[in-house]
């Protein structure tokens, strides 16, 4: 059901030049925008530019981006974290609202628009996690709130034993343990995620994100215990 709902939603936010999966837009012109300031049509390979070749002006944000392809990475799980860095800094540089105190209020709202979604693709990847969850969404594939009654049990038991012992912990030193193997086992299991995604094993990927976010809310936990004490 989700399978059929995303390509009916892909359907009708795919921008121009952007092949959805089928391709068969491609030599498309149909719908391609024109520039809201010039008129000028847009062809396929301008639907990605931020301004009009012609004029130069700001164009409207995608309402449904790809946050890989906005944020330059191919759709992978691996993603260069300095490039993304990297490219984040380009955008917002761009993009920025103090660039457009000058022009016409369009602009300036588009600018505001791009600069926050340029901040939230930035944040959907750059954490294990969030990026994850995206790349399972953008499959179809969602993680319901709440506890999980297929949730492995000697796991759910492990994250209680860690936090009541978080709870418990009295000196830094402790605490710091605690973190230490809240830590590795991130890392361990963002490493069994990267090679889930890498199979195309989106079931397991969805086992593997579902744990990792009680150890990142783990993490949160530590985080806190520390500022506050
Ligand atoms: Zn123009």
């Amino acid at each position: 059901m989700w399978r059929g709902a995303a390509r009916t939603l892909c359907r009708v936010w795919q921008a121009p030049g952007r092949p959805c999966s089928r391709g068969d837009e491609a030599s498309a012109p149909r719908g391609a925008p024109s520039c809201w300031s010039c008129g000028d049509q847009r062809t396929p390979a301008d639907g990605d530019r931020l301004f009009c070749p012609t004029c130069r002006a700001l164009q409207p944000p995608d309402p449904k981006p790809d946050f890989f392809r906005l944020m330059d990475c191919g759709q992978s799980f691996t993603v260069d974290i300095p490039n993304l860095k990297r490219r984040y800094q380009q955008l917002q540089r761009l993009v920025h609202p103090d660039n457009f105190s000058q022009k016409s209020q369009t602009e300036r709202d588009f600018s505001e628009q791009h600069s926050a979604q340029v901040n939230e693709a930035y944040k959907t990847l750059l954490t294990p996690l969030s990026r994850g969850l995206y790349l399972l969404k953008l499959q179809g594939m969602e993680i319901s709130e709440g506890t999980d009654s297929h949730m492995d049990l000697d796991f759910l038991g492990e994250i209680m034993e860690i936090s009541e012992k978080l709870n418990e912990a009295q000196s830094e030193a402790e605490t710091n343990k605690i973190e230490a193997f809240i830590r590795a086992e991130e890392k361990e299991l963002t490493e069994d995620l990267g090679k889930a995604f890498k199979q195309g094993d989106l079931q397991k990927a969805k086992d593997f994100l579902k744990k990792l976010r009680y150890i990142v809310n783990l993490d949160e936990k530590i985080k806190l215990k520390k500022t506050s004490s």
